[in-house]
């Protein structure tokens, strides 16, 4: 059947794109339709927060492929095209124009959407999230050394965005409901580093407060927050978390708890349709339960996984978590989950020392085990980090004492 077949993919970001690439490598002949309700073809999104706003990233090297490349592979990409429905029992998504298209294989790779600000204000003008190349590029315009920016919510979009605003000069306040930056995601030890990071690049933060409301006339002007502190400001920027895109697989009856629920091999709970990227929670083999992820490096190797499941391959998509972020003079990469820990084990030292940006690795642990690890300023650990966390996972603890120690090559821990 599989020539005669048609896959049909909703939603033309990184991992949708990656799995019509798939297809095309595994050498299925049929037809791959792409559908994406953005007018640009598949682009990754890391550069809109980075590389795009500091002016350092030309713009062509953040799509997935080249323009051609679509057409070459057979691949019937329809941009500026919605889904507005699936029909199950007759395998059909409707389109926004009407049109019905038949599928044999599903793929839901919409992603997700940012949470907005349910406060008074919040539709002025010069109040903005960042998901799409248009929001970048007006946050962009924006970002002048004149420019008061109030970023709201201090996560990975908001404190990239706020790096890129003071290297252009900008003033920057953020502003967050917890104690810290990043708290919930790194906990107090390796949220402090960050903290400290943009105190150093002249980032205001105010702690411990929400917002009240946006005020202006037009365009935003200032930020009320609920302690009563009034911030002056051109240009709000809320990084407040996002939600998957998970209405059309509630529509259509499919499982939906947190994402679209899949298991191992991506596959929902309907035996046609597949998920995978920021929309999926999916079952982890080694966690030994369900998470969803909103990284680039899932939507990168979820895509193909569920490409390969859709062809009837023998899939246990069994990633472990990995994300990047640079900011300032400082990149890093983190692999692992983390629920609970009962502390962090620094190797190398994550202070700044004369001005001089840390080289550290952090490694959240839990009964001797390590769950999680980052790397800052330290490259090519991944590999050894990642197998340190299986271990971790897989019931094994290493010695912390020689965790901590730099002069110990991190293969050595598991012997
Ligand atoms: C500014 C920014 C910076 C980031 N930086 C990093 C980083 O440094 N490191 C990292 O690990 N991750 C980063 N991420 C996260 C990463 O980009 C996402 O995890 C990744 O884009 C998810 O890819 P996806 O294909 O699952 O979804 P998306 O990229 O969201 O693509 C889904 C697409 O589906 C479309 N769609 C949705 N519904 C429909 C419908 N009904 N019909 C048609 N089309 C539809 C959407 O419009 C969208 O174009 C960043 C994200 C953003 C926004």
């Amino acid at each position: 059947m599989e020539n005669g077949a048609t896959f049909v993919i909703v939603g033309a970001g990184l991992a949708g794109a990656k799995a019509a690439q798939t297809l095309r490598e595994e050498g299925f002949g049929g037809q791959v339709i792409l559908l994406g309700e953005e007018p640009d073809r598949p682009y990754e999104r890391p550069p809109l927060s980075k590389g795009l706003l500091l002016g350092t990233t030309p713009r062509r090297d953040v799509y997935v492929h080249d323009a051609g490349w679509y057409e070459a592979n057979n691949v019937d990409l329809r941009t500026a095209t919605r889904v507005t429905g699936i029909d199950r029992a007759a395998r059909h998504v409707v389109l926004d124009d009407g049109e019905r298209l038949g599928y044999d294989k599903l793929l839901l790779t919409a992603g997700s959407t940012p949470r907005s600000l349910d406060v008074p204000g919040a539709d002025l003008d010069g109040v903005w999230s960042l998901r799409t190349l248009a929001d970048s590029d007006r946050i962009a315009d924006a970002l002048t050394e004149h420019a008061h920016l109030v970023v709201i919510g201090a996560g990975w979009i908001g404190l990239e965005i706020a790096a890129a605003a003071r290297q252009h000069g900008a003033a920057v306040t953020v502003v967050e409901t917890a104690d810290l930056p990043l708290q919930r995601v790194l906990g107090d030890e390796v949220a402090r580093v960050f903290a400290d990071l943009h105190r150093r690049h002249d980032v205001t933060f105010h702690f411990g407060v929400g917002v009240r409301q946006l005020r202006g006339t037009g365009r935003v002007s200032s930020v009320l927050l609920t302690d009563g502190t009034q911030l002056a400001a051109d240009t709000v920027v809320v990084g407040v978390g996002i939600q998957p895109n998970v209405q059309l697989a509630e529509a259509a009856g499919l499982k939906v708890d947190n994402g679209i629920v899949t298991d191992a091999r991506l596959l929902t709970s309907d035996p046609h349709i597949y998920a995978a990227g920021d929309v999926a929670n999916a079952y982890h083999p080694l966690l030994g339960r369900h998470i969803r992820v909103e990284h680039w490096a899932n939507a990168l190797n979820g895509g193909p996984a569920a490409a390969r499941s859709m062809l009837g391959q023998q899939v246990e998509y069994a990633r472990l978590p990995y994300f990047f972020s640079d900011q300032y003079d400082l990149g890093m990469e983190y692999s692992g989950w983390v629920d609970d820990y009962d502390r962090v084990v620094f190797r190398g030292d994550p202070a700044v020392v004369d001005g001089t940006a840390p080289e550290f690795m952090a490694f959240w642990v839990k009964d001797g085990r390590v769950l999680a690890g980052m790397n800052a300023n330290v490259w090519d650990v991944t590999d050894q980090i990642q197998a340190l966390v299986r271990a971790g996972h897989g019931g094994r603890a290493v010695d912390l004492a020689t965790l901590s120690d730099p002069r110990v090559p991190l293969g050595d821990l598991l012997g």
